[in-house]
């Protein structure tokens, strides 16, 4: 039995992203059409997070991403904002604290979105503050932070935010340069479904003048975003080689993202609300507060006396239904429907509640 991928990602791939995949590949440093493909790819990151700003695109899952710009613009003693109401915003205070940065964290319940007013609060406070972080969709626990708030108030007190929206993108609307967003992240494998191994990012001028301005360089080679600036975005090099056929799948997903257009955020939009709706009448809990609700994922509560991964497992080896768990905090008590990308269909997200519901019926 073929299992049906309902997790969060990595998400299900289309037919013509496997058959993009499969294309014989180019020598991607010899063959100038490379040079070409590559620009064009991120032209298409460009219009699908509505900005000016340089997007790249490196060669690692979305995790890569986001230690590229905490490596890239942090030195010891940055002071660093940290929206902390997550797996994923908890999860930059670690990577703040790894690179010598000095984090001030907005910690939060899980079920609650930072406000731009929480934000104000803590710049009023911390003047030295530089950098800030924030998660748009936690995954893990389903929520959505309004970042087009916040990265507006940000931009007004001169701090760079560092936006992980790698499980957003796609799914809910993100306009990074008219939301004053300097370091977009974005993933392969979640509301694009392309598979995983690629992250992307967009880069603002204020944000490669800031790792200009470094009194340290940045140590390492991979993690450094300068090393493209030195490279691709002076000449159309690379700086190291590059997966071809990874970006063939990429970019035959961006192709149906940017296709579907305004439609795209509808459909999520959409279903999102149908799912919601739909599971709390089947008689599981939200996680999240219902307003503060994620467009591409929708974590519940495991009901009480049911284990967890036990039932998870019966679910996909029985029923061929893949959804999933959570990390941190949150492991044992949340599960999660990713309904992202090609898993963003009404009759499929009925279908695995139905499933979901015969298999809970075996542990009652
Ligand atoms: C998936 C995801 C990432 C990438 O990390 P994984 O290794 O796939 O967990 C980063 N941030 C968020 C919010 C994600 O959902």
């Amino acid at each position: 039995m073929l299992t049906k991928q309902m997790a969060p990602g990595p998400t299900e791939l289309s037919q013509d992203v496997r058959e993009a995949m499969a294309r014989q590949l180019i020598n991607p440093d010899l063959d100038p059409s490379y040079v070409e493909f590559y620009a064009n790819m991120c032209r298409k990151i460009q219009r699908l997070l509505h900005t000016k700003s340089d997007c790249l695109v490196l060669a690692g899952e979305g995790i890569l991403g986001l230690e590229a710009a905490c490596a890239s613009l942090i030195e010891p003693g940055t002071k660093v904002l940290c929206l902390a109401n997550g797996v994923f915003g908890a999860g930059f205070v670690d990577f703040v604290a790894a690179y010598g940065g000095v984090p001030v964290v907005i910690e939060k319940d899980y079920r609650q979105a930072i406000t731009a007013a929480e934000v104000e609060a803590a710049l009023a406070a911390n003047p030295d503050i530089k950098l800030a972080t924030m998660v748009h969709c936690d995954t893990p626990s389903g929520l959505l932070n309004p970042i087009q708030e916040i990265g507006p108030v940000l931009r007004e007190h001169g701090v760079i935010s560092i936006v992980d929206a790698v499980a957003s993108i796609a799914g809910d609307p993100l306009r990074a340069d008219e939301w004053g967003l300097d370091v977009v992240l974005g993933g392969s494998q979640k509301a694009l479904s392309a598979p995983p191994g690629l992250t992307f990012i967009s880069v603002s001028q204020a944000a490669w003048s800031f790792m200009l301005a470094r009194k340290s360089k940045p140590q390492g080679f991979y993690l450094n975003l300068l090393s493209w600036k030195d490279s691709w975005l002076k000449d159309g090099s690379f700086p190291y080689t590059q997966p071809v056929n990874d970006h063939y799948a990429l970019d035959a997903a961006l192709d149906a993202a940017l296709t579907e257009g305004e439609a795209l955020y509808e459909r999520h939009r959409r279903v999102a609300a149908f799912t919601r709706q739909a599971v709390q009448e089947a008689g599981f809990r939200l996680y999240p507060e219902a307003e503060y609700a994620a467009s591409t994922v929708t974590a519940i509560e495991v009901p009480a006396g049911v284990p967890d991964v036990e039932y998870r497992l019966r679910l996909l080896q029985k029923y061929g239904w893949q959804i999933a768990g959570s990390y941190g905090p949150l492991a044992g008590r949340v599960w999660r429907i990713g309904h992202m990308g090609t898993q963003c269909r009404e009759q499929r997200v009925q279908e695995c509640l139905d499933a979901m519901l015969a298999c809970l019926a075996e542990f009652r």
